[in-house]
């Protein structure tokens, strides 16, 4: 099936259950869709709101079960396995399609399609040997990163070279990943900001306001918009997303990961097939939320609108936050009230806080972005220096 409208009253099936898959299905219920979800973990965040297959991703007999009970089939990471996003498609409606999964499974496949679409990516080199390693931080210059082309997430599976000392230590301990590598050239970028895009099977394509995200210890912090950048600057990554999503056939959400070089030069860094961290802003700051945007996509419904209501600042609540958070919540902020901002908690319904894991986020609307990071300091929740 190349494309169809799916109505409501439809099931749509998410493989991964995890926290953007319970947001998925909060939205898509409203619409009146029903979900099922494919999971290895028994009460997953997604499974509380949907019914649930309990089954390793790499599980045939169960993605088959996934493809008999849902209309149309979605996911909620892009580390799926190639074989059953395959079988998936063959037995099911795979809207968003396996080719856009392969492209940014590999994060060399990906540079390519980013060049393809007229997009910048850092300098980079395909290492495969030492001597290749040597060569390409001779020739980009230090500092760079060694990232290997698949599975890595959150910074896992980098190495930062700072000098030619590190080079050794890297090629020994990366090569033992067992995939290929990537030498980047590391960009000093003035700031990190994210686009989201979602494009329909017709063509139609809308982006999302631009995000300006700070991370600590690599994993996302913050998420501020409207992003402090220049309108000129703006205009060009929302662009460059636009691009990307039809260059690359796009059909449901294409997160685009940019930095902003300190010489005003946009490089794209990753791309991402699904909701992403930096979207939850949109839940309660644009007329349209990045789940519903991505459930409207995938079954050709008209693309909802995408304004911003409100500056907005989105806080990750990891397992280190949960026990303040939970102090905080039920006593009246007067804080919150004298700078005029409202945060919105969301929480995913995971049973164990461990340090580093995403439990949550608070969309702290406020009357400027600046409202909102005096709060964000203010409470006990985060003790973050950048913030
Ligand atoms: P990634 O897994 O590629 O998203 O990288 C994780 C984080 O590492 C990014 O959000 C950046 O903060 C940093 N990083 C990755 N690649 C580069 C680069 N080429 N130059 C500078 N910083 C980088």
């Amino acid at each position: 099936m190349t494309s169809a409208t799916i109505l409501p009253g439809a099931t749509i099936g998410i493989l991964g259950g995890g926290q953007l898959g319970r947001m998925l299905a909060h939205a898509g219920n409203r619409l009146g869709y029903r979900f099922v979800t494919l999971d290895p973990t028994p009460d997953s965040p997604c499974g509380q709101t949907a019914r649930q297959i309990v089954a390793g991703y790499g599980d045939r007999e169960a993605a088959r079960e996934l493809a008999r009970l849902s209309d149309v089939i979605t996911y909620e990471f892009e580390n799926v396995d190639a074989e059953v996003a395959a079988m998936l498609e063959a037995e099911s409606y795979v809207p968003q399609g396996s080719a856009l999964l392969y492209t940014t499974q590999h994060r060399l496949r990906e540079k390519h399609a980013l060049e393809a679409a007229g997009a910048r990516v850092a300098p980079y080199a395909e290492i495969a040997s030492l001597q290749d390693l040597r060569e390409a931080a001779e020739r980009l210059g230090l500092p760079a990163i060694l990232k290997t082309a698949t599975g890595g997430y959150d910074g896992k599976g980098q190495w930062v070279l700072r000098s030619a000392d590190d080079l050794d230590r890297a090629w020994e301990e990366a090569s033992r990943a067992g995939t290929a590598l990537v030498l980047e050239k590391f960009v000093r970028f003035a700031k990190e900001i994210s686009v989201i895009a979602a494009r329909r099977p017709s063509g139609e394509v809308r982006t999302f306001a631009p995000a300006e995200n700070v991370h600590v210890n690599n994993i996302l912090h913050l998420s501020i918009v409207p992003a402090r950048i220049p309108d000129h600057v703006r205009a060009e990554a929302e662009g460059l997303a636009i691009s990307i999503a039809e260059s690359l056939n796009v059909v449901g959400l294409i997160a685009v990961e940019m930095f902003l070089a300190e010489d005003g030069t946009l490089y794209v860094n990753e791309l991402a097939p699904r909701p992403h961290n930096s979207g939850h802003y949109t839940m309660d700051a644009c007329r349209t939320s990045q789940f519903e945007q991505h459930i409207r996509a995938i079954c050709d419904l008209p693309l909802g609108d995408t304004s911003l209501m409100t500056p907005v600042v989105m806080v990750n609540v990891l397992g280190e936050h949960m026990e303040s958070l939970l102090q905080w919540l039920p006593a009246c902020d007067v804080e919150a009230e004298k700078l005029g901002v409202e945060p919105k908690v969301h929480l995913y319904g995971k049973a164990e806080s461990k340090t580093g894991r995403k439990m949550g986020h608070i969309n702290v609307l406020a009357p400027h972005t600046g409202a909102a990071l005096a709060w964000i300091s203010q409470t006990d929740i985060w003790r973050y220096d950048e913030a």
